[in-house]
């Protein structure tokens, strides 16, 4: 069977979704008695929430009990009914509201990566380390992300074991390898040529020369299982090629890219920084904007008028030490420099001209596990309102990744994945950087003391 939520997941030995039993819970599910009260059996799971933000965006609920069967949601019903057989969690003093979503991670790399990493890590000790990032990040209240870029299989082997059960961790939609420039941000530069051809040999990058190439690589990343396909229209700050932040795919190239990724029902991320790229991806009709650091009104209002989304990793220049000298290169630095004079104009634009905005850090940039820090940085410097914040990270991220039936909110029929929170986070954003329980699939996977 194939997993609804992950298409492109390697086909293998899954867990089926449980039968549904029990009469009650049948004739409920059948849509046949919703006033009705559920009847949970042992192996349900019953949350008593003092309150829920069941659809951020929308005003809280009162006391709350959500009835869980199967990883799903089945049932939302107001008032704390009797458990029966089936295990409660007391979460009569928390805030319940959807698990939260980063729609930017890199889980194969961290601050500490340094660019003779690719020479001494194996794909094993890469595996191990993106799964430590994975949970990381998934009991800081993040249960589902997507990861835009990294080498080999090695998130992709991550992705299939969650979605088997055989580790815990968050729900994954993965790019693999970034399509790139020869020589762009999403090749490897900074190595000599033999150490390069050797670790990085052309046809395993992402690296593609002409309409052609590039829609192969497109095919290839499909063909191996990626779930989008990311690419890097213009330079980038931490990769060691020196040749600014401007345009790299020509505008023919994104033409292919775009026009093969989505014939493959795959969705294009670009990773954007100068106007001109932004603009030419934009065009090219990419689904999403990463970074758009020197995004400008016209494009914002072109992004507005075709539902582009942008995904504004504030802050990913925040956690690097200038006097780290072994990662920031003079060609960094001048590009970290330059970046920085317009932090935060991606987003008050965005926000000014109404383009969609989805949450995304950049973590593996920065730190994993510090992602909610970021809701604090869109209201500061959005302006956004702490709903619309909580939004871009549940509803909003749930529809750009094209997952709206499957989580964003707390409703029945949708997974359960779900956080609680001490306080309001309407009221104040930052109550996210702490997260009281983190549910997954309906499991417990993680709880902190207060
Ligand atoms: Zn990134």
């Amino acid at each position: 069977m194939t997993d609804i939520a992950n298409p492109s997941a390697r086909v293998r030995s899954r867990r089926h979704l449980g039968a549904v039993s029990g009469s009650a819970f049948a004739a409920l599910l059948a849509g046949a008695a919703g006033a009705a009260q559920p009847d949970p059996a042992a192996q349900d799971l019953v949350i008593h929430a003092g309150s829920v933000i069941a659809v951020p965006g929308e005003r809280p609920l009162g006391p709350t009990t959500i009835v869980v069967r199967n990883e799903r949601i089945t049932h939302i019903l107001p008032g704390h009914i009797d458990g029966g057989g089936a295990t409660v969690i007391d979460l009569r003093d928390r805030t319940v509201l959807p698990g939260l979503i980063d729609t930017h991670v890199h889980f194969s790399f961290s601050p500490a990566t340094r660019l003779w990493s690719a020479a001494i890590d194996t794909p094993e000790d890469v595996a191990i380390f993106s799964f430590s990032n994975a949970k990381k990040t998934l009991e800081a209240g993040f249960t589902t992300v997507r990861d835009v870029g990294s080498d080999g299989y090695a998130i992709h082997a991550l992705r299939d074991a969650i979605n088997d059960g055989i580790v815990t961790g968050p729900r994954i939609f993965l790019s693999g390898t970034s399509l790139s420039i020869v020589g762009g941000h999403g090749d490897m530069s900074g190595l000599n040529r033999k150490t390069t051809e050797a670790l990085f040999p052309y046809d395993y990058t992402g690296a593609c020369t002409g309409a052609v190439e590039c829609a192969l690589r497109v095919r290839e990343a499909a063909k191996y299982g990626a779930d989008l396909i990311k690419i890097t229209s213009t330079g980038g700050i931490m990769s060691q090629q020196a040749r600014g932040l401007g345009q790299h795919l020509s505008d023919e190239e994104l033409n292919a890219i775009v026009s093969t990724a989505h014939g493959l029902g795959l969705k294009v991320a670009a990773h954007a920084h100068g106007a001109q790229g932004v603009t030419a991806s934009v065009r090219a009709g990419v689904d999403s904007i990463e970074h758009g650091t020197y995004l400008d009104a016209d494009t914002a209002k072109m992004m507005a008028a075709r539902g582009t989304w942008l995904v504004p990793t504030l802050g990913l220049l925040d956690s690097h030490d200038s006097a780290d000298t072994a990662r920031i290169t003079p060609a960094v630095a001048a590009k970290m420099a330059e970046a920085r004079k317009v932090s935060g104009d991606n987003i008050r634009l965005a926000v000014r001209h109404g383009v969609n905005i989805a949450f995304g850090t950049d973590a593996g940039v920065s730190p994993h596990g510090e992602n909610a820090r970021q809701f604090r940085k869109m209201v500061e410097q959005g302006p956004m309102t702490p709903m619309a914040a909580l939004r871009a990270a549940t509803v909003d991220a749930a529809a750009l990744l094209g997952q709206s039936d499957n989580i964003g909110t707390i409703a029945p029929g949708k997974y359960a994945d779900m956080i609680a929170v001490a306080g309001d986070p309407y009221r104040d954003v930052t109550v996210l950087e702490k997260v009281a329980v983190v549910i997954k699939n309906g499991q417990i996977v993680a709880r902190h003391p207060d």
